[in-house]
């Protein structure tokens, strides 16, 4: 049988090793967080290592059929070297866009498709003067490596740039800074788009998203907006993906402004939250369609069998999972984290609705 190498451990390589053994292969995760972690535990080998242990990265790469990766702030270095001995999808060039906030606008407004207007900010002087130009409502992030809203300040007439400039680790080495125009949204939405090295292309429908706190709580398929806008959403993911020749699965996610007006917020070049609806209500999921790109197998078919509503279980919220599994129609996914701490993703349910 084949072997998939999967770069990161957490549930999103759990969940792709899970729909990898259902087609016959086997993962072997490589992380240097892979000891006991959600993908390792369910996968056929682990490799601890540094993402700069070359021997290491030699002999999983020789080890291996194919690379993919469940974490798209993976060293670029990293995935280099892996590629002199194997193929790996996602690759470098996509990598260096979708980990950084500047390269990932820059690329995507040079497609012509809009996003919030952005400056970059490498000190306190320059968060003021982008704030004049774009704001007063902003939201300062570090241009790299930021997840779960982590990495961001929000600014406002009268905020202190200086403070928002610390409160992401302005002055850090290594640290960047990037300031958007606040969008007063009516809603988000993502578009998850599988595309395989033969250029074949599918996407699910566009889902709206909706956070607590900076994370994702639930996420709602499809998404309740125009025919026009989950149109305009799915050209712009197919766009985006032609245009980065991916091989794999992409997540856009987007802001849909009052007037209908749809706008890149980022990418993850992965399977994401926003998808794992796609586990349980669609013909393939999210995570299947990784493993048949990666591989050159036909992708699947993206249809909806059924509506549904994906709810995140956050820290705390995971000790609820007897009386959820008591609830008919949820569908439970635990990620076999053993901590439960605050903001940490611990599982997901997935409600089932009649196709409207
Ligand atoms: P993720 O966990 O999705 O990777 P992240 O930490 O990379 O998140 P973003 O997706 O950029 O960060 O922002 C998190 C959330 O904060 C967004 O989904 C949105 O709700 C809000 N947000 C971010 N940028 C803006 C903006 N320019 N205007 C309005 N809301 C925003
Ligand atoms: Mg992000
Ligand atoms: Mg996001």
């Amino acid at each position: 049988g084949s072997t998939i190498g999967m770069l990161g451990a957490g549930q999103l390589g759990r969940m792709t090793a899970l729909a990898a053994a259902r087609l016959g292969y086997k993962t072997h995760v490589f992380a240097p967080d892979a000891a006991g972690s959600p993908a390792a535990q369910v996968s056929a080998s682990a490799t601890v290592a540094d993402w700069n242990d070359l021997g290491a990265l030699e002999r999983f790469a020789r080890s291996v059929d194919v690379v993919t990766l469940e974490w798209e702030n993976v060293p670029v270095a990293t995935v280099e070297h892996l590629r002199r001995f194997t193929g790996v999808h996602p690759g470098p060039n996509l990598l260096s866009v979708a980990q950084d906030r500047i390269a990932e606008k820059s690329f995507v407004n040079g497609l012509g498709i809009a996003t919030a207007p952005w400056r970059p900010a490498n000190d306190a002087g320059e968060v003021a003067r982008a704030a004049a130009e774009i704001g007063p409502r902003c939201v300062l992030k570090s241009t790299r490596l930021g997840y779960d809203g982590k990495g961001q300040a929000r600014l406002d007439e009268g905020s202190d740039p200086a403070a928002a400039w610390s409160a992401i680790g302005g002055g850090k080495p290594g640290v960047a800074g990037i300031v958007e125009g606040f969008v007063t949204f009516a809603c988000e939405v993502s578009v998850i788009v599988a595309r395989g090295a033969d250029g074949a292309m599918v996407a699910y429908p566009a889902v709206e998203n909706r956070h607590k706190d900076g994370i994702l709580d639930v996420t709602i398929a499809p998404a309740q907006v125009s025919a026009a806008t989950a149109a305009e959403a799915d050209r712009i993911a197919r766009r985006i993906a032609e245009a980065l020749d991916l091989v794999g699965v992409l997540a856009v996610e987007m802001f849909v402004t009052p007037d209908g007006a749809v706008l890149v917020n980022e990418m993850a070049p992965r399977p994401h939250n926003s998808g794992h609806w796609t586990m349980d209500a669609c013909a393939t999921c999210q995570f299947e369609q990784l493993v048949r790109a990666v591989c050159g197998l036909p992708l699947g078919s993206v249809e909806r069998l059924a509506d549904a509503e994906m709810t995140n279980l956050i820290g705390d919220d995971v000790d609820r999972w007897p009386d959820l599994l008591a609830e008919p129609g949820v569908r439970l996914h635990l990620y076999g984290k053993a901590e439960a701490r605050p903001g940490r993703k611990m599982g997901h349910v997935n409600r089932l609705l009649p196709r409207r």
